[in-house]
């Protein structure tokens, strides 16, 4: 079956054809970890796990990569601002090396919460330093580079077709993307490979280099890590909008002039979510996390419900409104398939035609640049149709699941109204310890509502706190 995807790089939809058959190379910006992921970054992954599973559900097998940003980047795209690391240390009083592994624990945590399906690689920038000064030194063999004021930059006048995926002028670009003006750059929109003159005093993360003690900088990672483990002939790379002007972009440049050949056949973006007043970001420190929806009442699921609800191409508005209207529709959709599950014989029989056709219908829809929407309809209609039996409903959907992960067949009878997860109801009660022990009793009576509002009641005795489903 054809499956295609609308490519940023010819601005088409195409079919994919991997370059090894049945085998896709699928590569993945990760987050940078130096503060939760926020809701916004998360509609990224879940779009990147959908066209993952949606892939394998075709028959391809699929092969993928995540980098985990863990050196200190800075705020800006483009080699300016604070160094995003230190200002989480800073923030909270710990090292760089803490806030990094604490906020990759915190957004592996939130994927799996959202049914996120870990990538055959996850791989961490700092535990790849060598690879990356390698690249830069064939960048540097190859005449791509110069060295100013001790950093290596890459030059884009040695790659005529900088401006490729993004499809703007340099004038346009350079608009764009807001750079600060940094004299010792030949071109405004030339990055740096490797700072070994950081304007940070107490620059933590440093490691030795050809070119002095120093750092990479940000792109180099991507292109490092996805080559080392996917090879030089990548099928898809994805990432959100904001990447295609500069982060992509580069990687393409410096990638390219590298390997010399193409690199990446087809570039997905995901747009963002944004709030009606405007972009959600996580330096702005106006974000929403997991935990908070789940604070209000949301399960991680009915988020993935929600995003899964509108084509990843298109801006989402968040409110917490369309949120609510979205777990009600997810929760009719739950309450028929339990309907359907209570009254499945097993002596059903599945009958292959039927199995096979609405496959082949759902699979339609999916490799149609993931039409997710359509794919909703399908199970609707396997959901109503009166020519299937139970049994034969519950294997379409638990297959479909495969693609959708919304635990569409789980029905928990003992806590069925609870929208929450044992892990996150008892971090809550040792949250609400620590509040008592510390005589904080307005957190405390904050937990114990926000536990009630969920239909959560906590039983405090001697023995400890207990908790039970109202
Ligand atoms: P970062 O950790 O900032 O590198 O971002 C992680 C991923 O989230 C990247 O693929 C970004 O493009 C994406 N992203 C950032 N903000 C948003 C947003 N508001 N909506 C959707 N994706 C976003
Ligand atoms: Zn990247």
């Amino acid at each position: 079956m054809k499956f295609s995807v609308y490519n940023t790089l010819t601005g088409k939809k195409e079919e994919i054809i991997p370059v090894e058959e049945g085998k896709v190379r699928l590569y993945t910006c990760g987050p940078t970890v130096y503060n939760y992921a926020h809701i916004g970054n998360l509609r990224t992954y879940i779009f990147e796990d959908v066209l993952k599973k949606s892939l394998e559900y075709i028959g391809f097998e699929v092969k993928h990569a995540m980098n985990i940003t863990d050196v200190g980047h800075l705020e800006s795209d483009s080699d300016s601002g604070e160094d995003k690391m230190a200002l989480g240390a800073s923030r909270e009083k710990k090292t760089v090396w803490e806030i990094a592994r604490f906020y990759e624990e915190a957004f592996l945590k939130d994927c799996e919460l959202l049914n996120i399906k870990r990538p055959y690689v996850v791989c961490r920038a700092t535990e790849h330093i060598e690879d990356m000064i390698k690249f830069i030194q064939l960048l540097e063999q190859k005449g791509f580079t110069y060295i100013a004021n001790g950093n290596v930059y890459f030059s884009i006048e040695k790659f005529p077709d900088y401006t490729k995926l993004a499809n703007l002028s340099i004038d346009e670009l350079k608009a764009g993307s807001r750079v600060e003006v940094d004299p010792h750059k030949k071109n405004p929109m030339d990055f740096v490979l490797w700072f070994t003159n950081s304007k940070f005093s107490n620059q933590i993360m440093q490691w030795e280099s050809p070119w002095g003690k120093g750092f990479p900088g940000w792109h180099i990672e991507c292109s490092a890590m996805s080559m080392k483990y996917l090879g030089d002939r990548i099928d898809i790379h994805c990432g959100g909008v904001d990447h295609i002007p500069v982060h992509h972009t580069n990687e393409i440049a410096q990638s390219e002039s590298a390997v010399g050949h193409k690199w990446v056949n087809y570039w997905m973006h995901g747009e963002f979510l944004v709030f009606d007043n405007g972009k959600m970001s996580k330096s702005n420190g106006g974000f929403l996390t997991v935990s908070k929806l789940i604070e209000k009442g949301f399960s991680p699921l009915d988020y993935r419900y929600f995003c899964l609800q509108s084509k990843y191409k298109k801006q989402l508005v968040f409110s917490f409104e369309s949120l609510k209207e979205a777990q009600k529709s997810f929760s009719r959709l739950k309450s028929k398939i339990k309907g359907i599950l209570e009254s499945k014989n097993a002596e059903d029989m599945l009958n292959e035609d039927n199995i096979k056709s609405y496959q082949a219908k759902f699979a339609e829809q999916i490799s149609d640049d993931l039409n997710i929407a359509n794919a909703f309809t399908i199970l609707s209609e396997v959901i109503k149709d009166e020519a299937l039996n139970n049994s034969e409903k519950v294997y379409l959907i638990e297959d479909f699941d495969r693609v959708f992960s919304l635990n569409l067949t789980e029905i928990n009878n003992a806590n069925e109204n609870l929208s929450v997860d044992d892990t996150y109801i008892n971090n809550l009660i040792q949250e609400r310890n620590q509040a008592r022990k510390e005589k904080n009793w307005a957190r405390a009576d904050e937990i114990r509502n926000i536990l009630l509002d969920q239909n959560i009641e906590l039983i405090d005795s001697k023995e400890g706190t207990a908790w039970k489903g109202k």
